[in-house]
C-alpha cells in the first residue's frame, strides 16, 4: 500500500514552500500527500492562485489524482503518478511566479528517465519568489556541480501584476545527484548592479543607478529598459560572482516608493551578505536543501537560517530518510546531511 504523508500547513513557517517541497517529493518518492490547514497562519489562508498553479503543474507533470485543488482550499489530497519527462508548455496565469512552478517540478525532472524542455509563462520577476536571474546565476550553477545539466533563458520579462513573461528551460536528468560541499566563496570575479524598468520612464532606473554608484562604487552598473514590455515593473539587482558561488539580491519598485529607497534595499541586502564570509545566502540555503537531500549527503555554510529554511528541512525529513544537522560556526551556520 502506498505510504501517505500528512502535512499540516499550520506548522512552522507554513508558507508556500511547504506545499512546493511536498509536491516535489511526492512526485519523486511516489508517496501520497494529505495536506490540511494549508497556509493557516496567513492573512489569506488556503491556496492562492500561485499555489494552485503549483498543484496543477505537479499534477500535469506526473498525472496525479488530486482533490481539493480549488482557490482558498485548505485541504488537498495528492496521489502522484509517474513523472513523465518531455516537452511541456505551462501557463501559470497572470503574474504567478514561473520560478515557483519550476521549483515544484524541477526536482522530479532532474531524476526523470529522459530530458525535458519547459516553456513557462507568467511572472518572471516577482517579489517573494526567486527572480529568473537568481535561478540562472545563483541556483543553477550549484545544481551543475551536482551533475545536472540545466539551461534557462528569459524570452520575455513578466512583472507583477501584468505578467506575460516567458522563460524556457531544458533539463538533462541524472541517475544520481553528486554530493555538494559549498564551504567557501573563493576569489571575487565580478560585481554588477542593474536597474531594470518596464513600461515606466528610464529616468527611474537612472536614479537607482546613481544610488548604486554612490553607495557601492562598483564599475559595472547599468540602467536598462525592457524592449518589449508587457506591463509596468522595476527591479534593482546587485550581483556578486565568486569562484564557487554567486549571490544576487533584488528589490522591486512599487507605486509610492521612491526609486532611491528601492535601490537602497538592494544595496543593504548585498552589504549584509558581504559582512559574512559564508558562501550561501538565505534564499540559496532554502533552495539547496532539497537537491542536497536527494543526493543523500552534502554540506554548506550559510549566512543565516530563516524559519522558512528550518520548516523546509522538517518537510524534507518527512519524505526522505535523511537527517539535517545545523551547527553554528563563526556567526554562520553549517548545514549538513551525512
Ligand atoms: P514561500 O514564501 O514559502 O512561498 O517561498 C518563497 C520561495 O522563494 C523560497 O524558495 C525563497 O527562497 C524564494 N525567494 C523569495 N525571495 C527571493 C529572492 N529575493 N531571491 C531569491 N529567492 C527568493
Amino acid at each position: 500500500m502506498m505510504e501517505t504523508i500528512h502535512i499540516d500547513g499550520s506548522l512552522g513557517e507554513g508558507g508556500g514552500q511547504v506545499l512546493r517541497s511536498s509536491l516535489a517529493l511526492s512526485m519523486i518518492t511516489g508517496k501520497r500527500v494529505e495536506f490540511k490547514n494549508i497556509r493557516a497562519g496567513r492573512a489569506k489562508p488556503g491556496l492562492m492562485r500561485q499555489h494552485l498553479a503549483c498543484v496543477r503543474a505537479a499534477q500535469k507533470f506526473c498525472g496525479a489524482r488530486v482533490q481539493g485543488d480549488e482557490l482558498k482550499s485548505m485541504e488537498v489530497s495528492f496521489i502522484p503518478g509517474e513523472i513523465q519527462a518531455g516537452d511541456y508548455h505551462f501557463n501559470v496565469g497572470s503574474a504567478g511566479s514561473v520560478g515557483l512552478v519550476l521549483q515544484t517540478v524541477m526536482p522530479a525532472l532532474i531524476l526523470a528517465d529522459g530530458p525535458s524542455t519547459l516553456i513557462l509563462e507568467g511572472g518572471t520577476h516577482n517579489p517573494m519568489a526567486p527572480p529568473f536571474d537568481f535561478l540562472k546565476q545563483v541556483f543553477v550553477p550549484q545544481l551543475a556541480k551536482m551533475g545536472v545539466k540545466m539551461d534557462m533563458n528569459l524570452e520575455d520579462w513578466g512583472f507583477f501584476p501584468a505578467g506575460g513573461g516567458r522563460m524556457n528551460v531544458s533539463i538533462e536528468p541524472v541517475n544520481e545527484l553528486k554530493s555538494l560541499s559549498l564551504m567557501t566563496r573563493g576569489a571575487l570575479k565580478n560585481r554588477r548592479g542593474r536597474a531594470v524598468v518596464s513600461s515606466i520612464p528610464i529616468s527611474i532606473a537612472e536614479s537607482e543607478v546613481k544610488v548604486l554608484q554612490s553607495k557601492l562604487e562598483w564599475k559595472d552598473i547599468s540602467a536598462e529598459e525592457v524592449l518589449q514590455p508587457n506591463g509596468p515593473g522595476n527591479i534593482v539587482m546587485t550581483e556578486l560572482e565568486f569562484e564557487h558561488v554567486s549571490e544576487l539580491c533584488s528589490s522591486f519598485g512599487e507605486k509610492g516608493i521612491r526609486a532611491a529607497r528601492v535601490a537602497d534595499k538592494a544595496v543593504c541586502a548585498i552589504r549584509k551578505y558581504l559582512l559574512s564570509e559564508a558562501p550561501v545566502g538565505e534564499h540559496l540555503a532554502d533552495q539547496l536543501l532539497l537537491p542536497m537531500a536527494l543526493a543523500g549527503e552534502g554540506e554548506f555554510l550559510c549566512t543565516e537560517i530563516s524559519s522558512h529554511t528550518r520548516t523546509n528541512m522538517e518537510v524534507i525529513q518527512k519524505f526522505l530518510k535523511v537527517k539535517f544537522s545545523v551547527r553554528e560556526q563563526n556567526q554562520a551556520f553549517h548545514i549538513s546531511i551525512t
